[in-house]
């Protein structure tokens, strides 16, 4: 059993390389950005509270995630046996403690980070134009430069955090799909 997270900026690529790893490696997938949407969509409490912090590029309050993420867990235990992809979480150190303690008390833990690199210009080039397709409405350039300087605030911090706990994979994001893929795989493979 492989529990990943897959980290990177806005824009990395996180959410298409973690289709292609819950194929090739049969994980249950767990994107707390989408679960967020779903509440938007259904237009929960939750949702509406949430969106505002979206549009604005911010984080969600921990407390509010951590809570959105163990029930997750709980409603889900039997596929969560089998490996899960974390992808959006954790985003903040405090985040990063409670997945482990969450873990911990499942008899679980992280067992690889992977990072996905990628230069800041291509970042805000491809979040445009996925904006032009999804109709994500904090994918326009305000919100995705906010989001940028948000991920460097405070979600970059964890790579230094992982990289000392020996969990950091770094992954050149630049590249064909495939070829990205490829790298992950062969790194993943040496666990
Ligand atoms: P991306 O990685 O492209 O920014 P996501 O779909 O992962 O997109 O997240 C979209 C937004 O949802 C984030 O900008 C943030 O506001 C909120 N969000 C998602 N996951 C978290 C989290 N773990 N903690 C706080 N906010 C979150």
């Amino acid at each position: 059993m492989l529990n990943i997270v897959i980290f990177g900026a806005p824009g990395s690529g996180k959410g298409t390389q973690s289709d292609k790893l819950i194929e090739h490696y049969n994980l249950f997938h767990i994107s707390t950005g989408d679960v967020l949407r779903d509440h938007i969509r259904r237009g929960t409490e939750l949702g509406k509270t949430a969106k505002g912090y979206i549009d604005q590029g911010q984080l969600v309050p921990d407390e509010l995630i951590i809570d959105i993420l163990a029930q997750v867990l709980d409603d889900n235990k039997e596929q969560a046996t089998q490996g899960v992809i974390f992808d959006g979480f954790p985003r903040t150190i405090p985040q990063a403690e409670a997945l482990e303690q969450l873990l911990a008390d499942r008899g679980t833990q992280i067992d690889a980070v992977v990072g996905l690199e990628v230069p800041e210009e291509e970042l805000i080039k491809r979040i445009l134009l996925r904006g032009q397709m999804s109709g994500r409405s904090d994918d326009n350039e305000e919100t995705a430069r906010k989001r940028l300087e948000t991920y460097h605030n405070q979600t970059s911090p964890l790579k230094a955090y992982y990289e000392e706990k020996g969990k950091y994979r770094a992954i050149n994001g630049l590249g064909s799909i495939d070829g990205i893929f490829d790298l992950i795989k062969e790194s993943l493979d040496t666990l």
